[in-house]
């Protein structure tokens, strides 16, 4: 037993306990050196010495709400106090105010929800859902994709993360819309949309329209780059859907629930889903959570027919108090619009000076408090630069004060959307600096 004497002390020990017993996410783990964080207030969060730094990830761009939002945490510990756990085959107030507030910010027709645990189980049953309701097995999603580490949301996914895990069957993948580095060789938004869904028309034709049960796509896709859709995208599956008894899943765990300055980043488009993915955002990830909203004629297929998933922790009361907390404050408080203000008025303007001034930056995209800043080696190529000098983007940053998010050659610029202009303009004077180290690295 060690005993810890001082802050300094306790952030060493937190380092030592991590690196001999915690093993981390997608990573080889020898080389790890993450930060202590031991508490945080709204966009900000802090070591035990005292060192604190801006949160411009919201962690896994799930913190929407900030750190530590007292109504949140309050809601979290009257519900602890009164029932902190209970099976889902019971009925409970907690469990169904939190579905009523998700329903009611889901478009008209989708009114059920299934909770799980996170984003990837609510994939995970989404899919089983569509794969029931229209008897078919293919699900069609895109390269430029995450959905989550499990089975078929993991198989669905795009990135390289599918590669080392491919034991599901039945996935089709396909290219998106992503104008800046077009597979269609188009130059504006519109042939991009068009020839986006000629070719996801084409392999649905080629794969046997009678065998595929879903097109699952992230409404806006985030990881992958924040790939905000061009107009008529959406549109346009909903349409090729229908054509073809489809059902369309919009995966909202990043997108959702203010990160966009909408409640449903899809609000934004004129496209209603069938099915609709939850997580991250609906409470901030103060309890793990997840779910999918489910329209009226999928709920119906399982009215009178098993629905054959289930959860030990489905609809946990922890995280349904947290659920109703977050919506509620959220909706008092101004935070989506927030997000919205914030992203039309300090971060797309100072994001779109930066790409003016700095030549390593080769497109900045997004809207709200999701934004990519995506890193070039060479303006007229557009090649990627180098994961040394991601590594370097990234230390840098935090050396300034910031928790940066980073993909592949590209900084999310992705706060809490409660993040204030002077926290946005701070953050921004601290994107300059590094941009600059990395101009001048080229
Ligand atoms: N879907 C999307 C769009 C995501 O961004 C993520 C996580 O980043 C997931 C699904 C998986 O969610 P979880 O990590 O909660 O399983």
């Amino acid at each position: 037993m060690v005993t810890v004497q001082n802050s300094s002390e306790l952030d060493d020990r937190a380092v030592q306990l991590d690196r001999s017993h915690v093993f981390h996410s997608w990573s080889a783990q020898a080389s790890l050196a993450p930060i202590v964080v031991a508490g945080g207030q709204g966009t900000r969060v802090w070591d035990h010495s005292g060192r604190s730094w801006l949160d411009f990830s919201s962690q896994l761009v799930n913190v929407n709400i900030g750190h530590q939002h007292p109504k949140v945490v309050a809601a979290i510990q009257e519900q602890a106090a009164t029932l902190a756990t209970i099976g889902p085959a019971t009925a409970n107030l907690t469990r169904g105010e939190a579905a009523r507030r998700i329903a009611a910010r889901a478009p008209e027709g989708l009114d059920k929800v299934f909770f799980t645990n996170g984003g990837a189980d609510a994939n995970e049953n989404a899919i089983r859902m569509a794969r029931l309701h229209t008897g078919r097995d293919k699900v069609v999603s895109t390269y430029r994709s995450y959905h989550g580490n499990t089975g078929a949301a993991i198989v669905s996914t795009g990135d390289w993360r599918r590669l080392p895990n491919e034991y599901a069957r039945g996935h089709v993948h396909v290219f998106g819309p992503y104008l800046y580095r077009s597979e269609f060789w188009a130059t504006t938004p519109e042939e991009e949309c068009e020839r986006a869904l000629h070719h996801l028309r084409r392999i649905i034709e080629c794969e046997g329209p009678d065998t595929v049960a879903a097109i699952l796509l992230e409404t806006v896709p985030g990881t992958a780059g924040v790939l905000v859709p061009p107009p008529g995208y959406l549109a346009g599956v909903r349409e090729l859907a229908d054509q073809h008894g489809i059902v369309l899943i919009l995966d909202e765990v990043m997108a959702g629930f203010g990160r966009t300055g909408e409640w449903f980043a899809l609000d934004a488009h004129d496209v209603v889903p069938d099915l609709i993915v939850f997580a991250k955002g609906v409470n901030s990830g103060y309890v793990p959570v997840g779910g999918v909203i489910i329209s009226d004629a999928i709920a119906a297929t399982f009215d009178e027919r098993v629905f054959p998933g289930g959860l030990t922790y489905s609809g946990h009361p922890l995280a349904a108090a947290s659920i109703v907390a977050s919506i509620d404050a959220m909706e008092e408080e101004g935070i989506v619009h927030n997000a919205k203000r914030i992203g039309a008025e300090v971060l797309g303007p100072g994001l779109a000076e930066l790409a003016d001034k700095h030549p390593v930056v080769g497109e900045v995209r997004g809207l709200g408090v999701f934004w990519a800043v995506e890193l070039v080696a060479d303006a007229a190529t557009r090649a990627p630069v180098p994961a040394a000098t991601m590594g370097r983007a990234k230390s840098e940053l935090v050396a300034r004060g910031l928790i940066p998010f980073t993909a592949d050659n590209r900084i999310h610029v992705v706060p809490p959307c409660v993040v204030t202009a002077d926290e946005a303009a701070e953050a921004l004077a601290t994107y300059d600096e590094v941009l600059t180290l990395l101009d001048e690295e080229l």
